[in-house]
């Protein structure tokens, strides 16, 4: 935190000041702080799943819906052990501070994240001020799909061997015909994602949008890999004349000199420009 910029902390606590609605983006970054694994990190997945690393398994492999058909026991163990640690872990501070100055706005506060641990929700946030772009490790499909349902997986309790990576119990089962149900997340190689759920959240995050003046957009841990989150905060400073406050460690350089880019974590940098906000008040 020493070494972040203080004229960029005062420009993003001017631009939530300013603003009339504030809009949350979210990407793998934000996890970081809660202690979350971030895959894409050094190293990051077979730190997470020493397992995996020693049977040579890259993210992309186990995230894959065919895994499901091929090795479910292995499918099952990563996300089952994922939705447990979700389950178990609470969201850091951060989460608290902007739902803190959405509350101070009036429309309010959107979220868009591509993140799947369901925190935002857990944080306190509105199911309905949320788009979950890539899914939710809380709800479940069908993994042939069947058909188009998607339910929540809150009657299922994963039973993981971390020694192997493997799920112990029964996993869940598609209530219309049976076969192995699979997390309502968009995986790699996914032709069978069913994103009714996201689509529908994302349709009412547009109309907010819509009708939304003076917007900021508080952009954390969003990298230029997969690049959905950073896209979307493009898109309205590009469409809707948002403002953007990016904050990234690595990758924090902005569209606009409008836009303020804060260089670091997502904790710190909230917790400096609330400290900002503070002093003025
Ligand atoms: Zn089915």
């Amino acid at each position: 935190m020493a070494d972040m910029d203080d004229t960029a902390i005062q420009r993003a606590a001017d631009l939530i000041e300013d603003a009339d609605a504030l809009v949350v983006a979210a990407d793998a970054g934000m996890g970081i702080d809660s202690g979350l694994p971030d895959f894409r990190g050094p190293g990051g997945f077979w730190t997470a799943y020493p397992a995996l690393g020693r049977r040579g398994l890259e993210f992309y492999e186990v995230a894959s819906p065919r895994t499901f058909e091929t090795a479910p026991a292995l499918a099952w163990g990563f996300y089952g052990h994922r939705l447990a640690l979700y389950r178990q872990t609470s969201p850091h501070a951060g989460f608290g501070l902007l739902k803190g100055w959405g509350e101070q706005m009036f429309p309010g506060c959107r979220v868009f994240t591509s993140n799947v641990d369901g925190h935002f929700q857990r944080a306190g946030f509105s199911d309905d001020a949320i788009t979950e772009c890539h899914g939710s490790i809380h709800h479940l499909q069908c993994s042939r799909p069947c058909c188009g349902d998607v339910w929540s997986a809150e009657d299922f309790s994963p039973v993981v061997d971390d020694e192997t990576c493997t799920l112990v119990n029964d996993p869940p089962k598609c209530p219309w015909c049976g076969a192995i149900a699979r997390p309502n997340i968009m995986m790699f190689g996914d032709m069978g994602w069913i994103d009714r759920r996201s689509r529908r959240q994302e349709s009412e995050l547009r109309r907010w949008v819509d009708k939304a003046t003076r917007i900021v957009v508080i952009e954390m841990g969003a990298g230029t890999a997969i690049p959905s989150v950073r896209h979307f905060s493009h898109e309205l400073v590009v469409n809707h004349g948002a403002r953007l406050v990016r904050i990234n460690p690595k990758e924090p350089a902005v569209p606009t000199q409008h836009d303020v880019s804060i260089a670091g974590l997502a904790l710190a940098a909230l917790q400096a420009i609330a400290a900002a906000v503070a002093e003025r008040q």
